[in-house]
This record gives C-alpha cells, structure tokens and sequence, in this order.
C-alpha cells in the first residue's frame, strides 16, 4: 500500500511540476510573442518613411549637375549618393525584419505551385549579371533540361539571391562562382540539390555553425563595409526549413565556400 501511495504522490508531484512550469513559461511565451508584434509593426512603419527618403534623395540628386566642376556640387553629388546607399541598406534591412518576424509568427504563408526550377534560376542569373560583370567574375551554371518543382518560386528565388549575394561579396574580382541544380529520386520523393559555390574568402570552422544566425557576422567591419546586416543566411536557412528543406556550408578559409541547399521537389 505504501509502495503504491508513493507512487501516486510522485506522478502527483510530477503533474503539479509539469503545469507550474507551464504556467511560469506563460508570461515568458506573451512576451516573446509581443516583442516579434513590435518588430513586425515598427518594420512596417518604418518602410514608408524610407521609400519617401529615397525618393527625395533621386530627386535631389537630379537638379543637382553631375558633371559639374564647382566644388559644391561634387561635395552634394557624393553626399546624396552616400545617404542614398544608407536608405537603400536600411530598406533592406527592415523589409529582412519584417520578413523574419512574419515567419516567426506564422504569419508568412508560402505560395505553392508548380514552376520550372532550371528556368527560374536562369532567369536570377541573368538579373544579377551586371553584378557579377562589374567584377569580372565569371558565373557557371549546371542544371537540368527541365526541373518542375511544387514549391514557393518567390522564397527560393530570394533564397539564390542571398547565396549569389554573398558569394559576390565575399569573393575578390575574377574569382569564378559555380551554380549547380540536380535532382535525386527515391522511390518515395524526389529531392532537389541546389548548390552556390564561390572560391572567395572562406568561413572558419569555428564559424560555420554561427553563420546561420541572426546577425551574426564572422568580421563586423568587413561586413559593414559591403552592407550587410548578418540577416541574409538566417532568412536562406528560415526559406529552407520553411520549405521542409535544410541548407549546409561546407568551406575553408582562402579556399572558397560551397553552401548546398536540399528541398524535397514536391513539397505538400
Ligand atoms: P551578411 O549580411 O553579413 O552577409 P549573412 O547572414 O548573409 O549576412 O552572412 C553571415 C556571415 O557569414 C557574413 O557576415 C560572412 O562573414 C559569412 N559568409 C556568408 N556567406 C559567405 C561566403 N560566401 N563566403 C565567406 N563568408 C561568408
């Protein structure tokens, strides 16, 4: 009897444990849930003012002569055009915020629907190519005739852009860039491997893990300098996931990084 009454006063103890921490975790789980309100709201707001800047920035920017010699003018061209590019990141900025705090929530909804995947990623290509020109970096692709994919075009697609934007940022001029798309079939699924690979500056070992979190950057004045915000591979891995896929590194420094997504081709 003893034996039995003991326990029942341990699951007992055990349940009245398990619903306190449950309701101590409450207030905790009310804050998280208004603090990612608050950064999705002041986004938000914050993205009107911003389109508004930039515009008056162009504006400015055009009655201003750019070829003129008078010192003033120089001194006014190149103001505007730093202001400019300090918009241009802070828009970015907030529109990665607000995108992150919609996931978050649960607010961001993928669009599924079937697209060719090979055409898709031709066509980012072709719209970063003037990036890649202006630095003399020479960009492979390989993929198959044909890829149709049930998936979120728009997120995948921002997702190469991200990986193809930093393989531009953290290469020197003339370092080539290899874009690679394949498919593996099981009997069950068909999974489509997406490959970026630069022969840039490399990621140390000790970074990798912590390259995929919110704004962390491996060196804060070489990253500030090319404006990032250590966003873009956390909102790649949040795409990835979100895709019921996963994302992987695989570098060393001097030699060049190879980040290699994996989504399933049909995702339901
Ligand atoms: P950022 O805006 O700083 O580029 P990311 O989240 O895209 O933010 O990347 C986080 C960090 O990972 C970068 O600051 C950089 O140190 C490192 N990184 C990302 N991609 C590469 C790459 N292709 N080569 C070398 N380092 C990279």
């Amino acid at each position: 009897v003893l034996g039995g009454l003991t326990l029942v006063f341990a699951i007992a103890a055990v349940y009245v444990s398990h619903l306190m921490s449950k309701r101590a975790m409450a207030p905790i789980e009310r804050s998280l849930v208004r603090q990612r309100e608050f950064v999705a709201d002041a986004s938000h707001e914050l993205r009107t003012p911003l389109s508004v800047l930039l515009a008056s920035i162009e504006a400015l920017g055009m009655s201003v002569p750019s070829a003129s010699d008078k010192t003033d003018d120089r001194f006014a061209v190149q103001t505007l055009g730093h202001m400019k590019e300090e918009v241009k990141g802070m828009t970015r900025l907030v529109g990665d915020l607000l995108y992150l705090a919609r996931t978050d929530s649960g607010a961001a909804q993928l669009h599924l629907e079937w697209f060719d995947l090979r055409a898709s990623a031709e066509r980012t290509l072709q719209g970063m190519t003037p990036l890649f020109e202006a630095k003399a970096m020479p960009i492979a692709f390989h993929a198959p005739e044909h890829l149709p994919v049930y998936g979120d075009e728009q997120r995948l697609t921002q997702l190469l852009v991200i990986l193809l934007d930093n393989a531009l940022k953290y290469s020197s001029s003339a370092s080539p860039v290899q874009v690679t798309i394949n498919e593996e079939r099981t009997r069950q699924q068909r999974t489509v491997i997406l490959s970026v690979a630069d022969k840039g500056v490399g990621i140390r070992a000790e970074d990798q893990a912590k390259i995929f979190e919110r704004f962390y950057r491996e060196d804060k004045a070489r990253t500030r300098q090319h404006g990032g915000h250590g966003l873009g591979l956390a909102i790649a891995k949040q795409i990835a996931s979100a895709c019921g896929g996963t994302i992987r590194v695989k570098s060393a420094p001097g030699e060049g990084s190879t980040f290699t997504v994996r989504i399933p081709a049909e995702f339901r």
